[in-house]
């Protein structure tokens, strides 16, 4: 069993600096990666250990930012070299992304090691990495009640047998409309949820940007609205976030049952409302647990969600 000072959840992702141009706004080496929002929104649940790798380069005030959220990162491997980077450009309505830079860095000969006190972990999030990493990560812990994982395109496109592979031994997998149709060659998100589900996981979440996500189990589909914000300045890390937040509050829960997982979605749909409100970690970094709960009660008012 866990010493008490051990990490509830575990979550193994990128960690970049960031370069995001919005129509409105260029920031330049900013904090990113999909663990660095993952544990962010996490830490406001559960005691997060992240699994992730830097460069010698990376600044001390993004890892004190980390520290100050109360995140464990015994599992922070600093190797020789530049830590990853990554710029993107939004559109003029922030609907679509293009990737200008993908520079890996340090990520290149990346191979999470999980300390110790990380193995025992009942929760585990697999987040966005090469599958033969998740693969790694979800060997070396010895039996979580509960594992998400997190993809994208580039690794539907590139390591569809791995990745396949991997998603067959977790229990849900996440992933945004476009991805399921691509993972599936499915038109149908319905057709495509089936064909998710019988790889393995017992659950797949489909996000669909803002409207929201589905979760669906071999007992059904059940929806859940998006937070609403009239205005917002940076999405990205949003699903990390999302699924951040979702798995810090299951993990709080203690619970994998479907009706845990419906009600941890709400609260992984706050906190990435919260997260886009500024760039980076901003706004993440200066939340607090009353202020979600206050915004997931209006949530599950307006949305007549019990
Ligand atoms: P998202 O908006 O969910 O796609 O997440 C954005 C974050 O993913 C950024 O902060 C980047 O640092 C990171 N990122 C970009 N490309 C990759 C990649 N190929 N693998 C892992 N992380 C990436």
């Amino acid at each position: 069993m866990n010493n008490s000072n051990a990490p509830q959840l575990v979550i193994v992702g990128s960690i970049g600096i960031d370069t995001i141009e919005t129509p409105r706004e260029k920031r330049i080496e900013i904090l990113g990666g999909s663990v660095s929002y993952a544990c962010a929104a996490a830490s406001y649940f559960v005691k997060a250990g992240m699994v992730g790798v830097v460069g010698t380069d990376f600044p001390a005030e993004h890892r004190a930012l980390w520290e100050g959220l109360g995140i464990d990162l015994d599992g922070l491997q600093t190797e020789e070299g530049r830590t990853f980077r990554w710029s993107g450009v939004y559109e003029e309505n922030m609907d679509n992304r293009r990737t200008l830079v993908t520079e890996l860095n340090v990520f290149e000969n990346f191979s999470p090691e999980l300390p110790d006190a990380y193995r025992d972990a009942p929760y585990l999030f697999l987040g966005n990495i090469a599958p033969a990493l998740q693969l790694h990560v979800l060997e070396q812990v010895h039996s979580p009640k509960f594992v998400l994982i997190d993809t994208m395109d580039l690794w539907i496109n590139i390591a569809r047998d791995e990745l396949v592979e991997v998603v067959g031994k977790c229990d849900m997998l996440t992933l945004n409309e476009s991805e399921a149709r691509l993972f599936t060659g499915s038109s149908s998100l319905k057709e495509a949820a089936e064909i998710l589900l019988a790889m393995g996981p017992r659950f797949v979440l489909i996000k669909k940007g803002e409207s929201g996500s589905i979760l669906v189990s071999a007992d059904g589909a059940h929806s859940i609205p998006a937070y609403k914000l009239d205005d917002f300045k940076d999405p990205t890390g949003a699903g990390d976030t999302f699924a951040g937040g979702l798995m810090g509050a299951l993990a709080e829960s203690g619970r994998v049952d479907e009706v845990a997982i419906r009600d941890a979605m709400i609260y992984g749909s706050v906190t990435a409302a919260f997260g886009v409100e500024e760039f980076s970690l901003e706004r993440l970094a200066t939340l607090d647990r009353a202020q979600i709960d206050a915004r997931v009660e209006a949530f599950k008012a307006l949305g007549g969600i019990e």
